[in-house]
């Protein structure tokens, strides 16, 4: 039994709250508040939403907040769910708030730039929150990705050393004692602050769970008239707006900008993080209303289907559309190639099947696009030496995360290649390790065959 649970503040991340619930019952550590907390310390523990309660404090909770209250208006819920279909929405919801589900499960949830990796906080929201509540507390808007500002105050959000990551040394920190009062920087260009504003005014706005305009479509009307959509109407020059998209953030110091693979699968309707959506709807100067709530006739919803995306009619001119693709095709190849797009960096090998399906066309097209061809040709590899590549990465790995000794087991797990197999791997590790760590690599594949 945790005892007295204080009042939930004004756009606190209920990983916050949980802070100051630790600090106010008295639990000596909070790993032992945690105990009492979860419904297993190592289950699903988050910052960004609830976690796995365990039933009797789940009761206690509900008593005294719905639990749909704090999922839409206390975690990071708005920012995943926001631009997904109604129905996904509803049932991530539902699963939330239910079983807790794990959130990974339910949406997409990016890899973490170096900007966001720690909670960040305003210096001047320390001083007030102080002020009027007592104590200092995680604000929930100042967590969204790439937000770089407090818009109440004009200034600089700055990293605390909290990691934002709800890693497996989960502990609670609250704010009021990991944080010290600091100078604000102020140096915030105009632009900067609007791009911020408008980010903060689509994550604010209460979750709709009706309406079922994709994100795509209103991309796609956004880009009418423009120089991103060729004269016919038809086809999108995706270059061209990456390429702009990225002088443009880079200007206001936006740090994770937008990949032209993403920018495609968002066009596309493959993917719809918020993080993407909104630069490309800001960039293109869509009013945060617009976003939110679109007023697009059938036809244009339908004729955002019908552009030429990489799933829809043959193109009329293959030369130009292989010439468009190309630099989504050498991104993709490469992002599989080194591991960046399967989440957990292991090098994957590249495939004319796996690459098409990441870039969303169908493989017989590829025949009449002889650029694409060589971009996927550029990264083709064997199976041998895909798995070298992949043993030397994960030994790389191994050896900062263990600190020295690498056992086979864990070679085996990380890299996902079979001894075996490592074994024929072997003589095309010269290319892809040191020489030291090929000779260590080899050992290790090799102790399992000794005799004895
Ligand atoms: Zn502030």
């Amino acid at each position: 039994m945790i005892g007295f649970m204080p009042e939930i503040y004004p756009d606190e991340l209920v990983y916050s709250w949980f802070c100051r619930c630790f600090v106010h019952s008295g639990y000596p550590t909070s790993k032992a508040f945690l105990g009492e907390l979860l419904f297993n310390r190592h289950c699903n523990p988050s910052k960004e939403f609830v976690g796995h309660l365990n039933p009797e404090m789940e009761q206690e909770i509900r008593q005294i907040y719905p639990m749909e209250e704090l999922v839409l208006e206390h975690t990071m819920f708005p920012q995943y769910a926001r631009f997904i279909g109604p129905e996904n929405k509803k049932n991530a919801l539902h699963r939330l708030t239910n079983d807790f589900c794990d959130a990974h499960h339910l949406f997409s949830i990016l890899p973490r730039d170096e900007g966001d990796q720690y909670l960040k906080y305003c210096p001047l929201c320390i001083v007030e929150d102080r002020e009027i509540y007592g104590e200092a507390y995680w604000h929930r808007t100042h967590q969204i990705r790439n937000m770089p500002v407090c818009t109440k105050h004009k200034c600089r959000l700055e990293n605390s050393g909290v990691p934002a990551k709800s890693s497996q040394s989960f502990i609670l920190e609250p704010a009021e004692m990991a944080l010290e009062e600091r100078q604000a920087r102020n140096d915030v260009i105009p632009l900067e602050w609007e791009f911020a504003s408008y980010m903060e005014e689509i994550f604010q706005e209460p979750v709709d769970f009706e309406g079922s305009v994709p994100a795509s479509a209103i991309l796609y009307a956004g880009m009418e008239g423009t120089k991103y959509l060729k004269s016919t109407g038809k086809v999108r020059n995706t270059q061209l707006l990456a390429d702009g998209m990225q002088g443009y953030f880079k200007e206001i110091h936006i740090k994770d900008i937008a990949s032209i693979y993403q920018i495609q699968r968002t066009l596309s309707g493959q993917r719809t993080d918020f993080s993407i959506v909104t630069q490309i709807a800001f960039f293109l100067g869509i009013p945060a209303h617009g976003l939110l709530h679109p007023r697009l006739s059938k036809e244009q919803i339908q004729k955002s289907q019908d552009a030429r995306c990489p799933k829809g009619d043959i193109p009329e001119d293959w030369n130009q559309y292989d010439e468009e693709m190309l630099p989504i095709f050498q991104q993709t190849a490469k992002g599989i190639y080194q591991g960046k797009l399967n989440g957990m960096g292991r090098p994957g090998r590249v495939t004319e099947r796996l690459l098409c399906r990441a870039v969303g066309i169908s493989p017989h097209r590829l025949g009449n696009m002889p650029k694409c061809r060589g971009a996927l040709e550029k990264y083709e590899e064997s199976y041998e030496e895909n798995w070298a590549r992949r043993l030397a990465w994960a030994y790389g790995k191994l050896k900062v995360e263990k600190e020295g000794k690498v056992y086979w087991s864990d070679l085996r797990r990380v890299s996902g290649v079979k001894r075996e197999r490592a074994g024929k791997a072997l003589p095309y590790l010269k290319g892809h390790a040191g020489r030291g760590m090929g000779e260590e690599i080899t050992a290790l594949v090799l102790e399992g065959k000794q005799p004895g």
